[in-house]
C-alpha cells in the first residue's frame, strides 16, 4: 500500500507538515524543574468539586515551581456543550482565585501556545492524523452504526472482548481500490482509526506520580483518532495538545487510568515524550455505612454552585480540599494557623492513592473556623456580596447602615476564642435577624423556672426604669440584684446547695431578659446586643414581651 498516496487522498486539504506545526510550539523557556500544567475542562456547564480538586493541584505544581498553569477548553464533544459553558469555567476559576497564566479567555486567547479551544485546533489534529496515515499507523474506517452493532453481537455471542480490534477491525486492511470506492460512496466521509500493534497478552509498564508503578495489558483496540467531522477524540487531542503545548504534568481524574495504555501507545507512535501523569483519587462519601463515589444525580454537594448558593467562603472550600489533597496539610495548618494557603508546600508525594473521603461535616467545621477568623469588615463584605445575589431583601437591610451590620458581626470576633456561629453565609440571617426590627419575630420560649407570670414579673421589674448599663460588669451586677430582689438565687453556689429554696437562679433571670430582647435562648453576649440595639429598642422589646404574657 502506498500510504503517502492514501494520506493525500484522505486529507487533500491538509498542506501543512508536522514540522511546520511543531515550529509554532517551541520548547518553553522556563527555569529547570518548572512544571507546565493545564486545566482541560469541557464546557458542559457543570463544574464540580473534582474540577477544583484537580485545578488546585495543577495551580500549585505550576506556581510553586515557577512554571505555567494554562486553561484549555475541551470542546470536541458538541453534544455535551452548553451555551455559556466557557464563561462558567472562567467565572469559577476566577472566583476561586486560581489564575491562569495563559489560555482561553472571554474574548479570545491569552498566550503563545494557542488556540486554547480544541475545535479551533481542528486543522492541527488533521496534520498529525495525515502524518500517521503516511506511516501506515492510521487508516480510514467507513463502518456504519449497524456494522459496528453487528460486530458487537458477534463478540457477545463468542464471549470475546468488545471493540474494534484484530479480526473484528473490518476496515483495517482495505485495499486502495476498496478505500477509493468507499470514499466515493460516503462522499469523502470517514473516521480515522489508529492501527494498534498492541497485544493484550503483553503488559505495558508505567509510573504515575501518585499511584506509583503500574502495569496494564497493552491496548489492542484500533481506537478512533478523528471523528467523521474531522474533530479528534479525547485520546488524540490529549496527545497532540499536551505535546505541542508542552505540558509537563497531566493532572486528571483517575477515570482516565483505563485508557492510559492508549495514550502511552499514541505518544510512542508519534515519537513524542510522555508527560508525567498524576491521576487524582475519586471523591467519595459515606452513604449508609459504605463508601461510594460522589454522584451528580444524588449529591447536590458535588456541584460547585452548591457552595456558592449556600454561602461557603472560597477560602474555606480551598482549605478543606487541601486537607484531602495533602495528608500533612492539617498538621501544617496547626503549626501555621494564620499563614496564607499558598505558603503551604504542596507535595505530590503526600497525595492519597485511593478514593478521598469527602466529609461535609468536616467542611462545615473548617468553615466555622475560617469564618470566625475573618475581621468584621471582611465578614461584612463577603456576607453582603452573598446576600446581594441570593437574598436581596436581607442585603438591603444589611447595607442600609454598614457600620451597624459590621458592629453586629464584630460581636464575639477577634480574641483567642472567637464565636463560631456561622459556617456559611446562608446561616447568617437566622443568626442576626433579631438585630433588625423588620425581621424580629420572637418565639418566646421562657426558661422552665421562670415562665408566665414569673417571666412577666422579672421583665416588669427590669424594664421599669431601664437604662443601658455602663459595661458588662455593671449589667450583670444589675441582673444579680434583680434576681435577689425577686427571691431568685443570685449566687450559683448557694443555689446548687439548696435548689429547692429558690424559684430559680440568676441564670433564669438573665435568660428571661435574653428571650425578651432577642426572641431566642441562644444569642451572642446580651450586654453587647443591648448596646447595639440601644435603650429605646430594648425597652420596646421588653414591653412587647410583657404584652405577650
Ligand atoms: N476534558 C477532560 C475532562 O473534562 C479533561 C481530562 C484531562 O484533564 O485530560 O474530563
Amino acid at each position: 500500500m502506498d500510504y503517502k498516496a492514501l494520506a493525500d487522498i484522505l486529507f487533500p486539504h491538509v498542506t501543512q507538515t508536522p514540522e511546520e506545526v511543531e515550529a509554532r510550539y517551541p520548547a518553553r523557556d522556563l527555569p529547570e524543574g518548572a512544571k507546565v500544567t493545564r486545566m482541560a475542562p469541557s464546557p458542559t456547564g457543570f463544574m464540580h468539586l473534582g474540577n477544583l480538586y484537580g485545578a488546585i493541584t495543577d495551580e500549585r505544581l505550576a506556581h510553586q515551581s515557577g512554571g505555567v498553569f494554562y486553561l484549555r477548553i475541551e470542546d470536541t464533544d458538541q453534544k455535551r456543550e452548553v451555551e455559556g459553558g466557557v464563561e462558567k469555567i472562567l467565572e469559577v476559576f476566577s472566583e476561586y482565585g486560581l489564575p491562569f497564566d495563559e489560555g482561553a479567555t472571554l474574548d479570545g486567547d491569552n498566550g503563545a501556545y494557542g488556540p486554547y479551544r480544541q475545535r479551533q485546533r481542528a486543522g492541527m489534529y488533521q496534520v498529525f492524523g495525515k502524518w500517521l496515515v503516511e506511516q501506515g499507523k492510521a487508516y480510514p474506517c467507513f463502518c456504519s452504526e449497524e456494522e459496528l452493532a453487528a460486530i458487537r453481537e458477534k463478540q457477545a455471542a463468542a464471549k470475546e472482548n468488545f471493540g474494534y480490534y484484530g479480526k473484528y477491525a473490518l476496515h483495517r486492511d482495505l485495499s486502495m481500490e476498496e478505500i477509493e470506492a468507499k470514499l466515493a460512496q460516503s462522499g469523502g466521509v470517514f473516521v480515522l482509526r489508529f492501527r494498534s500493534e498492541g497485544d493484550t497478552e503483553r503488559r505495558v509498564k508505567f509510573t504515575d506520580l501518585v499511584k506509583g508503578n503500574m502495569e496494564f495489558p497493552e491496548n489492542d483496540q484500533d481506537i478512533v483518532l478523528l471523528k467523521s467531522d474531522g474533530i479528534p477524540t479525547y485520546h488524540f487531542a490529549h496527545v497532540v495538545d499536551d505535546h505541542l503545548m508542552r505540558t509537563t504534568h497531566v493532572v486528571r481524574g483517575e477515570e482516565w487510568l483505563p485508557t492510559l495504555p492508549v495514550h502511552v501507545q499514541l505518544f510512542q507512535a508519534m515519537g513524542w515524550r510522555l508527560p508525567k501523569y498524576i491521576h487524582t483519587a475519586q471523591l467519595m462519601k459515606m452513604d449508609g455505612g459504605s463508601k461510594r463515589k460522589l454522584s451528580k444525580r444524588k449529591d447536590p454537594e458535588l456541584a460547585l454552585d452548591y457552595y456558592r448558593e449556600q454561602g461557603y467562603t472560597v477560602a474555606c472550600l480551598k482549605e478543606y480540599l487541601m486537607t484531602l489533597l495533602n495528608s500533612n496539610f492539617e498538621e501544617w495548618r496547626i503549626a501555621n494557623p494564620a499563614a496564607p494557603l499558598d505558603a503551604f508546600p504542596f507535595n505530590v508525594k503526600k497525595m492519597g492513592v485511593s478514593g478521598s473521603l469527602f466529609d461535609l461535616d468536616k467542611l462545615i467545621d473548617i468553615s466555622k473556623n475560617v469564618v470566625s477568623r475573618l475581621t468584621a469588615e471582611e465578614a461584612y463584605d463577603l456576607l453582603a456580596a452573598w446576600a446581594q445575589r441570593y437574598d436581596t431583601e436581607f442585603a438591603a437591610l444589611l447595607t442600609r447602615d454598614p457600620a451597624y451590620s459590621k458592629a453586629i458581626l464584630a460581636i464575639g470576633r477577634g480574641g483567642k476564642k472567637p464565636r463560631k456561629d456561622i459556617a456559611v453565609w446562608g446561616e447568617a440571617k437566622a443568626y442576626m435577624d433579631f438585630f433588625f426590627d423588620e425581621l424580629f419575630q420572637p418565639e418566646y420560649a421562657w426558661p422552665e423556672n421562670a415562665t408566665g407570670a414569673a417571666a412577666k414579673q422579672i421583665l416588669e421589674a427590669y424594664a421599669g426604669d431601664f437604662a443601658l448599663p455602663e459595661d458588662s460588669g455593671a449589667w450583670f451586677d444589675g441582673v444579680k440584684a434583680l434576681a435577689a430582689s425577686l427571691g431568685y438565687a443570685a449566687d450559683m453556689k448557694l443555689y446548687k446547695q439548696n435548689p429547692t429554696e429558690y424559684p430559680g437562679n440568676v441564670g433564669d433571670v438573665s435568660m428571661v431578659l435574653r428571650v425578651a430582647v432577642t426572641g431566642r435562648q441562644n444569642s451572642p453576649d446580651l450586654f453587647e446586643v443591648m448596646k447595639l440595639l440601644g435603650a429605646d429598642r430594648v425597652k420596646a422589646r421588653f414591653n412587647r414581651a410583657i404584652a405577650s404574657l
